[in-house]
């Protein structure tokens, strides 16, 4: 008889989106002629840049000759790729890695989820609280989450930081030893960052627990201002100590494309055994490589015209997040993120409840958000909008709040 990994029968069902859904599919269905905005869902909606678009066409090309035919290709990534990765993203910036570092992926939720299979169970992990939720329900399928408290919305082997405006959203080191520490910045769904002092002090600790970070840079490229580290390995220590992840979703338009890659550095080792080896053999037991095409689009982001095309979409996505902030604060409300990141995170209006704050904005506003509430128990009394509409959308969005909330 076969039996289930029963910790799937644990996870509470995907209520969040699912509820999102379900409250503006009935709104809609009622109000036909609503124009809704959505600014709930974080995914992209400008075009792919020309050079990637180019590159793409290119390897279409190359895949209809015999001589340019590509079949399985290395599992870690083709080195044109990871080559390009390493001197853009790291070499470049005064970061020292190899190119064997590098494994090349199909995006970074995959990465954050697979992660896991390296790790024993026991280990214990520390999540942000509000937290992408990606980190806590892989834990919570591979064991590692005890038992899901539905009256605290918490598992309850756990650690969650609060990270709040409280305290400047930056976690307190955990007051219990962690050994699996996420950390996300610029942070999913806080639109807030982690500076050189706080992940120094994050480092210290990884080193000092022997504990691992897996750091998510997945919004590295939103970073504007100075002094903001967009790699962990920026800081000194961390190639003993953590783990990064990238993708190109957000930052190159690859949300349906699906690239992205994580840096798992040889000097990292735990009991005794280099987590660079271990991942090496996990990807290549259970994955396959990301597309030939879709990696010769992703090293097209790399050249001189495809870095400027991206930079100016995302300097799109950049300016509807200052309108948002700007728009937001116009409206009396208190802001936060929006300035190295696609994410604004709101805080409710007069203690208001986070689905409530949500369905007065569906309902009189006519605008889709996500109620903060669903990214963890200190979620509760904000919610979260993304940069990712049309700029016609967001200012009508903003004109829309000022109304409602009495400031226009
Ligand atoms: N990490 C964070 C923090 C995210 O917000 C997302 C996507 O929303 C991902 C990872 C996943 O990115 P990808 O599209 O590369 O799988």
């Amino acid at each position: 008889m076969a039996h289930i990994n029963e910790n799937y029968t644990k996870l509470p069902g995907s209520y969040l989106f699912a509820e999102i859904g379900r409250r503006s599919a009935a709104f809609a269905a009622s109000h036909p002629d609503a124009d809704i905005i959505k600014m709930g869902i974080g995914d992209v909606t400008r075009p792919l840049a020309p050079a990637v678009i180019e590159a793409m066409h290119q390897a279409v090309e190359d895949l209809a000759t015999s001589e340019g035919f590509h079949g399985y290709g290395p599992e870690q990534g083709y080195d044109f790729l990871r080559e390009a990765i390493l001197h853009g993203d790291y070499l470049d910036r005064g970061i020292e890695l190899e190119v064997d570092e590098i494994f090349i992926s199909d995006g970074a939720k995959s990465d954050c989820g697979n992660i896991g299979d390296i790790f024993a169970t026991a280990n214990r992990v520390a999540v942000c609280d509000p937290v992408y939720p990606v980190y806590v329900d892989t834990n919570a399928m591979a064991g590692r989450a005890g038992y899901y408290d539905a009256a605290a919305e918490a598992w309850t082997d756990i650690i969650y930081m609060p990270t709040t405006a409280e305290n400047h959203f930056s976690p307190a080191l955990p007051s219990q030893d962690a050994d699996l520490i996420y950390l996300c910045s610029p942070n999913n769904p806080t639109g807030t960052v982690l500076g050189f002092e706080e992940l120094e002090q994050w480092v210290t600790y990884a080193n000092n627990h022997d504990a691992v970070i897996f750091f998510d840079s997945a919004y590295e490229r939103f970073v504007t201002e100075a002094g903001i580290p967009r790699s962990i390995y920026e800081i000194p220590g961390a190639k003993t100590c953590a783990i990064e992840f990238r993708s190109f979703s957000k930052t190159a338009g690859f949300t349906g494309a699906r690239c992205g890659y994580t840096v798992v550095p040889k000097a990292l080792v735990r009991d005794g055994v280099s987590l660079n080896a271990l991942w090496n053999r996990r990807q290549t037991t259970k994955f396959n490589g990301a597309s030939y095409v879709i990696q010769r689009g992703a090293a097209a982001i790399y050249t001189p015209d495809g870095a400027k095309q991206v930079e100016e979409t995302i300097d799109y996505y950049r300016t509807n997040a200052r309108i948002i902030k700007e728009g937001l604060e116009a409206a009396g409300l208190e802001v936060f993120g929006a300035v190295n990141s696609p994410y604004i995170w709101c805080k409710t209006p007069n203690g208001m409840g986070s689905w409530d704050f949500f369905d007065l904005l569906l309902e009189k506003a006519h605008i889709i958000t996500t109620p903060g509430a669903g990214f963890g128990p200190a979620g509760e009394g904000y919610i979260r909008l993304t940069a990712f509409s049309d700029r016609e959308a967001t200012q009508t969005a903003m004109a829309r709040i000022q109304q409602l909330l009495g400031c226009a």
